[in-house]
């Protein structure tokens, strides 16, 4: 505020104070001159209330005046706070050095001797103002750093917008003579934040903003300048009272998107200084507002990297698991289906179950017992238990045991059904395999028992009969019709005498704790002299019998008489299997350190139902006497002693495949 008034600039104010009337008259018209406004006053009290009233920029007092001198009113003036920066000149007519040190002790700024000239008087006031303005600036500039340095340092520690807006407002409204104030960051947007602090404390909602205009200002193209207004239908701020509004833009990533704004009850408290300041505040709220996004994002960015691993760790856990799983909500919508799920013959690929209904997923299931099993999990929210057999294309079953697990959300009830499978093919067999053996050691002695009582009686009446027969040929009964009839009853009884006898010898044969030689087999030997013996029996003349021996077969350990009757039992079924003809091929090969045979036939084949009662003990399909039902058990004790595997493989009307299968000796190492 320089000492003459320029266009468009505030013109400085003087207070003269003297008691004499021609020098207030004559100080008034040099000041006025000189394009000052002036006040002047008589004595010290009306000094002191044109002061409090009006504002002056210095004041020129007289030393000599009567009732309060001008150096008591300096030391008032030095006093108050709010006179005591305010320029103090004495003119005084004393040119004596101890009444100059005298006022300047009181407080006085200059010293000026009366009389002096128009040009002294303007200089030395000019000087004074000229000094207070740099004072001014420079208190001024200090507290703005001090309030940008408490800001920034409040702004270190404020990470989310809200706590920014809010600092910032509070301390622009504290710092500045604004009578509201307030921060809008990303209005509406998302992470967006508004703080107003006016003369009734601070709101955090749009309510005391134009918020369409604003957002309206901060879209346009030259919203990164700040501006100041004085209409109030532009005003950005709701408020009846203020007169002026200044808008700093929040600039950051290359636009405008937020702002700080400040009002002002007169336009001159919206000082150049004061604009500083508020672009300033505005640039560190920028500034801190874009370090909160950054942080926000990067924030986002690990969690849902955290939770994208830790989706694909569980996933991985659950592909891991040697089971097949999957899960369904309450609407039998599918949510998980692990890898196992998607392999085998049942098996779907993933991408067409997820998301899609169970029921038109697993449609070879039948819908209303697989709905009955989820809606009991569900009701009961129990773990159950079901087995299940499954059968392959090739025929051969599949064993699983399915489990349906509720799963129970925080509050306990029922949101997921999971449905494991576990194949239990080989559990389920190898306990078969153990029931079998018992049912076959126990149906051994009891057979042993029998037979050998009644072997014996049989043997007698078979001699008996051959003898009677043998009298009756001799003629011992003469010739009549009777003894014809004797004859043939003879011969009835001797048949059937011998066919009890190899029902019995069979008997005992499955019942004998094989004594049996360990010796080096080959197999290929065996099924080639087991062909030479079938093709001497009379029976299956229609079947073709075909041999496929390896020639570099392995060898194996074992008894090669019980290993022929083994394959001549087989043999001997699947003849019986093709009473049109066929075909029975005898196959060896080796197959990872086992050597199999394979007894295949082209015949009827075996229900499904059948096939895991065929190796019971007497379970035959055959008429009777045409079948024992012991061929098989008796093959099954030949194989499973060698340390070996029966198996079977067979469809209806195709044909059915036995394979024996046995551990090969390991060969002796060739030089
Ligand atoms: P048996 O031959 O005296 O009936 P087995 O124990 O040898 O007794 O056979 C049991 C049953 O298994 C037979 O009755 C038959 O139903 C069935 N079977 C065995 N082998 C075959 C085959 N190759 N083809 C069809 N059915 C077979
Ligand atoms: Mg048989």
């Amino acid at each position: 505020m320089p000492a003459a008034s320029g266009e468009g600039q505030t013109r400085a104010a003087l207070l003269i104070v003297d008691d004499e009337e021609s020098v207030r008259q004559r100080l008034q018209a040099i000041f006025e001159e000189a394009g000052y406004q002036v006040f002047t006053v008589a004595d010290a009290p009306s000094a002191l209330r044109v002061l409090h009233k009006e504002r002056c920029d210095l004041v020129l007092l007289d030393v000599e005046m009567p009732d309060v001198s001008g150096l008591a009113l300096c030391r008032l003036l030095r006093a108050q706070a709010g006179t005591r920066q305010l320029p103090l000149v004495v003119l005084s007519a004393a040119d004596d050095e101890g009444r100059k040190v005298e006022a300047f002790a009181a407080g006085a700024d200059d010293y000026i001797v009366k009389p002096s000239t128009p040009r002294e008087l303007l200089s030395r006031v000019s000087a004074r103002l000229e000094a207070a303005e740099r004072t001014r600036a420079l208190v001024g500039s200090n507290r703005e750093l001090m309030f940008l340095a408490d800001l920034g340092r409040s702004l270190l520690r404020a990470l989310e917008p809200e706590q920014i807006v809010r600092r910032v407002a509070g301390a622009t409204y504290e710092g500045t003579e604004a009578v509201l104030c307030a921060v809008a960051v990303n209005p509406r947007g998302i992470g967006g934040a508004i703080c107003v602090f006016d003369r009734e404390g601070s709101a955090e909602d749009e309510s005391h903003l134009f918020i369409e205009r604003l957002e309206a200002w901060l879209a346009a193209p030259d919203s990164t300048l700040s501006i100041f207004l004085d209409e109030r239908e532009k005003f950005f701020l709701r408020d009846e009272k203020h007169a002026v509004e200044y808008l700093a833009p929040l600039c950051f990533g290359g636009r405008a998107q937020g702002a700080l704004i400040v009002g002002f009850d007169r336009a001159e408290d919206c000082t150049e200084s004061v604009r500083r300041l508020v672009d300033a505040a505005a640039q560190q709220t920028a500034l801190a507002a874009h370090i909160s996004l950054l942080y926000d994002e990067a924030r986002d960015a690990s969690i849902s990297y955290a939770t994208e691993e830790q989706r694909r760790f569980t996933e991985a856990i659950v592909d891991t698991l040697p089971v097949s799983l999957y899960a369904v909500d309450r609407d039998f919508r599918i949510v998980a289906w692990n890898r196992n799920r998607e392999l085998g013959g049942q098996g779907i690929p993933r991408g067409d179950a997820l998301g899609r209904n169970i029921f038109e997923v697993l449609t070879r299931q039948r819908r209303d017992v697989l709905e009955a099993e989820f809606r009991r999990a569900f009701e009961t929210g129990e773990i159950e238990r079901i087995e299940q057999e499954t059968t392959q294309d090739n025929g051969a079953s599949q064993h699983w045991l399915i489990s349906k697990i509720p799963m129970r959300n925080e509050a306990g009830e029922v949101t997921h059904v999971i449905t494991l499978g576990e194949e239990i093919t080989d559990r389920v067999e190898a306990n078969r395999a153990i029931g079998r053996a018992e049912k076959l050691a126990a149906v051994g002695r009891l057979a042993a028992g029998v037979v050998h009582e009644i072997n014996n009686p049989l043997a007698t009446i078979a001699a008996c009969a051959e003898a009677l027969e043998s009298r009756v040929a001799e003629g011992a009964f003469g010739a009549s019709p009777d003894v014809e009839d004797l004859q043939e009853y003879l011969g009835l009884i001797r048949d059937e005498a011998f066919r009890c006898k190899t029902i019995t010898n069979g008997l005992l044969d499955f019942s004998r704790t094989r004594a049996w030689q360990q010796m080096p087999v080959n197999l290929s030997d065996v099924i080639n002299s087991a062909a030479r013996l079938l093709s001497h029996q009379r029976r299956g003349e229609e079947v073709e019998i075909r041999v496929e021996a390896d020639k570099s077969l392995a060898l194996v350990s074992g008894d090669e008489g019980q290993l022929q009757q083994a394959v001549i039992a087989l043999s001997t079924n699947a003849i019986d299997a093709m009473p049109e003809g066929g075909r029975l091929t005898l196959r060896t090969r080796n197959e990872n350190e086992h050597v199999l045979i394979e007894v295949a036939d082209t015949g009827v084949g075996i229900a499904p139902e059948n096939l895991t009662r065929i190796f019971d003990p007497f379970f035959t399909t055959k008429e009777v006497g045409h079948g024992t039902g012991l061929g098989l058990a008796v093959c099954y004790g030949i194989v499973t002693e060698h340390g070996g595997r029966l198996d079977v493989q067979s469809t209806v009307g195709v044909g059915t495949t036995f394979t024996i299968s046995l551990p090969a000796t390991p060969r002796p190492p060739t030089d």
